[in-house]
């Protein structure tokens, strides 16, 4: 998708220092931070939502990314959440997984 934001960050169209990246996905840190670790981990594939994924390939490597990202930052606590739709906070419309850690964080959330 040509205007969408990820889709340019996936292409490196905008510059982004990765987290981490493989073959089909990339992890980078969120513009606007909610905890002091708050990352995005998204498929460089553009799925507006976790409604229009369909390739297992793909749901298997956006978890061992996951997994990889909290193993390079050396934690083992934290909060993954993927907000599908507007009513559930979804404001980027290109499927992302936040990672968030490094402070209490409330359950259930608001
Ligand atoms: P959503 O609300 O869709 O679940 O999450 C979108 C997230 O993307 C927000 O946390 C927002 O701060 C982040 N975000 C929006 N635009 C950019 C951007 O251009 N770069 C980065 N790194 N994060 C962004
Ligand atoms: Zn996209």
């Amino acid at each position: 998708m040509d205007s969408c934001i990820f889709c340019k960050i996936a292409k490196k169209e905008i510059p982004t220092e990765p987290v981490y990246e493989d073959e089909y996905t990339i992890a980078f840190n969120d513009l606007s931070p909610q905890a002091p670790v708050h990352v995005l981990v998204i498929p460089k594939k553009h799925y507006a939502s976790l409604n229009e994924l369909d390739d297992k390939e793909i749901m298997s490597a956006l978890f061992g990314a996951v997994k990889n990202v909290v193993k390079k930052l050396g934690i083992s606590e934290y909060r993954t959440v993927i907000n599908t739709g507007e009513s559930a906070g979804q404001t980027v419309f290109h499927l992302h997984i936040h990672i968030l850690a490094g402070r209490p964080l409330k359950w259930p959330p608001g």
